[in-house]
């Protein structure tokens, strides 16, 4: 029989003049970046607090705590390696992942393909089975004023 579960994950970082934006593994070029103690990295940090969500274990702030300074500016692609080691560890797979982010500027749509290609290598699984979208927050709220950023990631995981 075939055990399913489901994860949910959300993420949220400032947006500031200067910073690197960096988005689904790849440095987006844009005149502002997201703030955080690691590379800020939302859609990265969705897809972890799914993954953890889906089995139970807390979120990626419990893991990999902002007050350590052994996370000060890591690369979020590490942390997601170690979220997956822990799925895999519980003989759980990932069945697809779905995630959205909210960006008002600059326009996602070129970068999608390539972040989708990264992280579905990462993850070890076919791109078909990972899907990024984005949108716009139609010039409202903090991300329409483009002071920060957010992200939201479903994911199902399976064991056979
Ligand atoms: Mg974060």
């Amino acid at each position: 029989m075939t055990k399913h579960r489901i994860g949910f994950g959300y993420d949220i970082h400032r947006l500031a003049e200067g910073e690197e934006l960096w988005l689904g593994g790849l440095l987006i070029p844009h005149h502002k970046g997201s703030v955080g103690h690691s590379d800020a990295d939302v859609l990265i940090h969705a897809i972890c607090d799914a993954l953890l969500g889906a089995i139970s274990l807390g979120d990626i702030g419990m893991h990999f705590p902002d007050t350590d300074p052994k996370w000060k500016g890591v690369d979020s692609k590490l942390l997601l390696k170690e979220v997956l080691n822990k799925v895999l560890e519980r003989d759980y797979s990932i069945g697809n992942i779905d995630a959205t982010i909210c960006l008002e500027k600059p326009k996602l749509r070129p970068h999608i393909d390539a972040m989708r290609s990264c992280l579905a290598s990462i993850l070890a699984i076919d791109i078909d089975d990972l899907s990024i979208k984005a949108t716009t927050s139609e010039k409202m709220s903090f991300v329409g004023t483009e002071a920060g950023i957010k992200a939201y990631a479903v994911v199902l995981l399976y064991k056979d």
